[in-house]
């Protein structure tokens, strides 16, 4: 609906491309502004802008590294300033450095830490600092602000060959909760997504051939690769006050990734 978020101002990470892109695009046609941040993709997120500004919506682009705290630092700062506060972080930027445990590089394991667990703190902190300076507005949303973390199915199961990327999404897990438990008392909701496969530029070597999907499908037993639709509609309820009384959550989007599907004809 237009009017689910109208009024509420939306920062979104990582949202020139993939799951952050398709987020950034619902919350805006539910009546959000959202401020479109990219790492490197200049010309991608300010189309992302021009296709919402067509549909009526507010949006605008900005640059910034999240794992670097100048640079997130600056990018609330412009946002409050486009948009007067914010009421909702959707801490989405993540990437991945995959290696054979024993031949990961210290540099691997810093830039995986220090965009998806690091990066997720430096917003997370940054957005909790202005819902409780502005508390609650009762005519926008019966919450004072609202934290949705990206994480994965790689929060609970291990993943060989990517222990840094299972391991920053297992600390989210655990940071989130936390923060939940410390701004609850303050009306901030900070709940996590967690994705199972979805079709985006991350992880196009699994669904690319159809060999390739075909041996992904076997881990899904929903058996179809998730759309980054699934995950923006997760998404946009849990920005809205439909999920008031939802915090400190995961919410698994994963088809049932999670349900260990090699159990299904195990006796
Ligand atoms: P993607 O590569 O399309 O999106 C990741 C985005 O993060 C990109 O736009 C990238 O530019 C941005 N980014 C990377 N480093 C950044 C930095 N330092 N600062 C700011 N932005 C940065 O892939 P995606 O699948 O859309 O991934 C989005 C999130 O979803 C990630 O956190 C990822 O771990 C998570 N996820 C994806 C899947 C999946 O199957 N696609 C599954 C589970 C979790």
């Amino acid at each position: 609906s237009p009017y689910l978020l109208k009024g509420q101002k939306a920062i979104v990470t990582g949202a020139s491309s993939g799951i952050g892109e398709a987020i950034a695009r619902y919350l805006a046609l539910s009546g959000a502004a959202v401020a479109i941040n990219y790492h490197s993709e200049a010309e991608e997120a300010e189309k992302i802008v021009d296709d919402i500004r067509a549909n009526n919506g507010e949006a605008f682009a900005i640059q910034a590294d999240v794992s670097k705290e100048d640079q997130v630092k600056a990018m609330f700062q412009q946002t409050l300033q486009n948009f007067g506060t914010i009421d909702i972080l959707v801490n989405n930027a993540g990437l991945q450095k995959d290696s054979p445990f024993v031949d990961m590089t210290l540099d691997q394991w810093n830039t995986v830490i220090g965009v998806n667990l690091t990066g997720q703190f430096l917003c997370a902190r940054e957005a909790a600092k202005e819902f409780l300076r502005r508390g609650v507005q009762p005519q926008i949303s019966s919450a004072a602000g609202k934290i949705i973390c990206m994480s994965s199915v790689h929060q609970v199961i291990p993943w060989a060959g990517h222990v840094n990327y299972a391991t920053s999404k297992g600390g989210i897990d655990m940071m989130m909760q936390s923060i939940a438990q410390e701004l609850a008392p303050h009306k901030i909701r900070v709940n996590s997504i967690a994705p199972g496969a979805i079709k985006t530029p991350i992880n196009k070597s699994a669904w690319d051939t159809p060999q390739d999907e075909a041996k992904l499908l076997q881990l899904i037993p929903a058996k179809r690769v998730g759309e980054v639709e699934d995950i923006a509609k997760a998404a946009v309820w849990l920005a809205s006050d439909d999920s008031d009384y939802v915090n400190g959550t995961t919410l698994f989007v994963d088809g049932g990734m999670t349900l260990y599907p090699g159990f299904t004809n195990n006796g």
